[in-house]
């Protein structure tokens, strides 16, 4: 039987999962749910047995179940190929007693290539589906690193186009050449004169138009999101779970259902989310293991069962994680108001009013799963040096904040027996400078970034990634600039409309 998805924010609104992929975002603002979350029908010995790809598809027909066999097979196969550097796609590494899931080692060597690379294959299977005649036309606002993992993953995939916009003064030397280098004749890159927010608001305005709508329909396209809310990100990302604890048996760490926890280095929950439903579908899962980094919104929540973003934003040495609105968190909150959207939609009202809501106490005990913490800057820094120290095992920030909390949840809690999964969501070489400085500042602190990887790979005793490998010589292959007025004018000038 199909699994429906509905609103978070209204029961009425009621779609398959295919629709929910191709509209994102459901029309009254609310996140596409499943009416349930569907069980694994495979057992652990037979996914013991399984590579990533069949991992990806045990889990992911339960959650898409309007996709055909065929389709979902040629999606995963086109996502998860040599773009990878490794066949085992999500490797687990054991290094000072937690077993680290390294999720970095796609094009754009971050976590969001997991979902990135299938999407765009999700969406136009999607889009045939459902009679959609149209060309997808992705339009984006990147602070950095979204925009290249999207770039990356929809690049020559036939019946789309990408167009990113990024604040020209607004991203690092790095991330900026990394997306303008990008290759694909159907990706497009734009700086604007102003910020991430502007940059944001200007997307958002062009999804709303309804004039430029009918233009685009007319010449034979649509727009549609990459956005992390998509169902189609979310669903990829809890075959991980599954692969990590199903490789964590076959190698004889963990007996069968022997739970084990999860901790996942947070910003918009996406991730942690697709632990969750990994838990819920039959994952044995202790704890769902929650880091945050000086952002602490998510810690707070935990502890008060106030989420409230009035405060300080930090920018931290995990820009990833600097946020303030975890729009996956509403998927759960939802959850726990017993599936029900009209309270759930109180909230996020009163999340856009006030910045803040307050769940209840009958709300908050179903929390119980979850454990909450954050690490400093210092912290994090110190977790970086001192692992590196003991074992010669370099970790990325973000990976770092996850693993700090981790060291707090023990002392904490005294559960040091528990085989734990620390979802490892960059590569080193993604942020060599802060990495290099918490080994050491002083020794590292006059080389150029290029100097500085070349070292990373020296004691790390890892390859440069191709993905930085290429940034080094890749030629400039967009240079559009344009003030916020006129981005509508320059999409059209793309799509020669
Ligand atoms: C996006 C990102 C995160 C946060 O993941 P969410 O799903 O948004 O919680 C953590 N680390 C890195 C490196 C990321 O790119």
């Amino acid at each position: 039987m199909d699994l429906i998805y509905s609103s978070t924010r209204n029961a009425k609104e009621k779609v398959t999962a295919s629709q929910a992929i191709l509209k994102g975002l459901a029309d009254d603002g609310g996140l596409f749910v499943p009416d349930r979350i569907p069980s694994l029908d495979v057992t652990i010995d037979e996914l013991a047995d399984m590579n990533y790809q069949e991992t990806a598809y045990a889990v992911m027909k339960q959650f898409l179940t309007d996709f055909t066999e065929e389709e979902l097979k040629d999606c995963i196969q086109k996502a998860y190929d040599s773009k990878f550097d490794t066949k085992e796609i999500a490797p687990l590494v054991e290094s000072d007693g937690a077993y680290y899931l390294e999720l970095f080692h796609g094009p754009t060597i971050a976590f969001k290539d997991m979902a990135l690379s299938i999407l765009p294959h999700l969406l136009i299977t999607a889009a045939r589906k459902n009679q959609v005649k149209n060309d997808i036309v992705i339009l984006t606002a990147t602070s950095g690193d979204t925009g290249k993992a999207a770039l990356a993953g929809f690049a020559d995939v036939k019946g789309t186009k990408i167009i990113v916009f990024y604040p020209k003064n607004g991203v690092s030397p790095i991330q900026e050449k990394q997306m303008v280098t990008q290759k694909g004749d159907n990706t497009y890159v734009v700086g604007i004169h102003g910020n991430f927010d502007q940059a944001q608001t200007g997307v958002k305005k062009m999804f709303q138009d309804k004039e430029l709508a009918a233009q685009m329909d007319a010449a034979g396209f649509q727009f549609s999101s990459a956005n992390s809310i998509n169902i189609g990100r979310l669903v990829p990302q809890i075959a991980y779970y599954v692969y990590a604890y199903a490789k964590l048996y076959k190698k004889g760490e963990i007996a069968k259902d022997e739970k084990i926890n999860v901790v996942v280095p947070t910003g918009n929950f996406g991730n942690i989310l697709a632990a969750f439903y990994a838990k819920n579908m039959g994952l044995p899962i202790a704890k769902l293991i929650c880091a945050s980094n000086e952002n602490k919104v998510l810690f707070d929540f935990f502890r008060t069962g106030t989420y409230d973003k009035n405060r300080e934003f930090m920018l931290t040495s995990s820009p990833s994680m600097d946020i303030l609105i975890s729009s996956n968190l509403e998927r759960l909150i939802y959850r726990i108001a017993g599936n029900d959207a009209a309270k759930n939609k109180e909230l996020m009202t009163a999340l856009t009013s006030d910045g803040a809501y307050a769940i209840t106490e009958e709300m908050k005990e179903q929390l119980a799963d979850f454990y909450g913490n954050y690490t400093s800057e210092a912290e994090t820094a110190k977790v970086i040096c001192d692992l590196y120290d003991k074992t010669g095992y370099v970790i990325d920030t973000h990976t770092a904040v996850a693993a700090g909390v981790y060291k707090k949840y023990k002392e904490e809690t005294k559960d040091t027996e528990t085989k734990t999964v620390i979802a490892s969501t960059a590569s080193p070489f993604k942020f060599t400078r802060s990495v290099m400085d918490a080994i050491d500042k002083e020794k590292y602190d006059s080389m150029t970034d290029f100097e500085l990887v070349d070292e990373l790979s020296r004691i790390g005793h890892v390859a440069v990634p191709k993905a930085i490998e290429e940034i080094r010589t890749a030629k400039v292959l967009h240079d559009t600039v344009c003030e916020v007025a006129e981005m509508p004018e320059v999409v059209k000038k793309f799509l020669a409309i």
